[in-house]
């Protein structure tokens, strides 16, 4: 069931985020798990996330897998990824929310999306310009180059685990970055680079605890940046945040984007008249 968000309450936070948004052509978003709640995946912390009731799982799943990546990989292809949280994934559709950013996109305002989602749902919502820094469930990666494969279009030879690159012989892994493992510096490159030529930074969704992702609206603010934070709940960030919009994304990007859609509407019919 839908929460019920109040947005009448929160009207002039809106009024400042639209404005604010309305006035930048270089956004540099970074999205958490809370994107995808409202597309029937729990997140990890927060309220009712997976942490929050089970406890955090072993930290050190990539040790096991450089161990024995071949192990790993028997594994993986006996068992497959039945759980709960697999299951939530293989149903899931991109949600308003997801539609709404990738409109912010289409607008020229959205430059840039870091997302620390593993869901493919921001891709699959039309969404173009986007660094996965922890990867993707639905594709593979060399770990020595970096070359990433769609895993539908990779042929993995059951009998020669585990699979290695065909350009560099690395071994090759689920793109999804595991505890323990670094973040494959290409993307901590690009995240970086994109975050230096933002006029505006949005955090969506996400609890701000994760390093190295927090670490990108820190640079913004360091930078003096205005920054616009859409989260139910308060994190590290809210207090220095420019505006901060406590509501669910699936029902605040919408009504951003209607609200946004107006000021440009007005600038161009206020040119216009002034052309005349
Ligand atoms: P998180 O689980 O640490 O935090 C989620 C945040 O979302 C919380 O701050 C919560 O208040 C907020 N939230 C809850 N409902 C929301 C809603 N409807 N709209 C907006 N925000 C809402 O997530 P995280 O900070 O992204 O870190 C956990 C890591 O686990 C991620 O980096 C990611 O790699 C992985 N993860 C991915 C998925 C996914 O791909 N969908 C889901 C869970 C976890
Ligand atoms: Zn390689």
């Amino acid at each position: 069931m839908a929460e019920t968000f109040n947005r009448s309450a929160h009207s002039a936070a809106f009024e400042v985020a639209a404005d604010l948004l309305a006035g930048s052509t270089h956004t540099v978003v970074l999205a958490g798990a809370g994107m995808s709640k409202e597309s029937g995946i729990p997140t990890f912390r927060g309220e009712g996330g997976l942490w929050t009731i089970n406890g955090e799982p072993p930290l050190n799943q990539y040790d096991t897998f450089s161990q024995d990546p071949g192990r790993w990989w028997e594994r993986r292809l006996e068992e497959g990824r039945s759980d709960g949280f697999a299951q939530a994934l293989e149903q899931s559709e991109p949600n308003n929310g997801h539609r709404a950013l990738a409109e912010l996109e289409d607008m020229g305002i959205v430059s840039h999306l870091i997302t620390q989602n593993i869901d493919d749902l921001h891709r699959r919502a039309g969404q173009t310009s986007i660094t996965e820094i922890h990867g993707n469930r639905y594709w593979l990666r060399c770990i020595s180059c970096e070359r990433r494969w769609p895993r539908q279009e990779y042929t993995i030879d059951e009998a020669a685990l585990p699979p290695t690159c065909d350009h560099c012989s690395g071994v090759i892994k689920s793109d999804t970055v595991m505890f323990g493992e670094p973040i494959p510096p290409t993307a901590l490159r690009r995240s970086g680079d994109e975050t230096a030529q933002a006029d505006l930074f949005m955090t969506i969704g996400t609890s701000a605890l994760v390093y190295p992702a927090a670490q990108y609206p820190i640079e913004a603010l360091q930078r003096g940046l205005p920054l616009i934070e859409i989260n139910p709940e308060p994190t590290p960030l809210t207090e220095l945040a420019t505006v901060a919009i406590p509501g669910p994304s699936g029902q605040v990007l919408p009504a951003l984007v209607e609200l946004v859609r107006k000021r440009l509407a007005n600038t161009v019919a206020r040119k216009n008249h002034q052309e005349d």
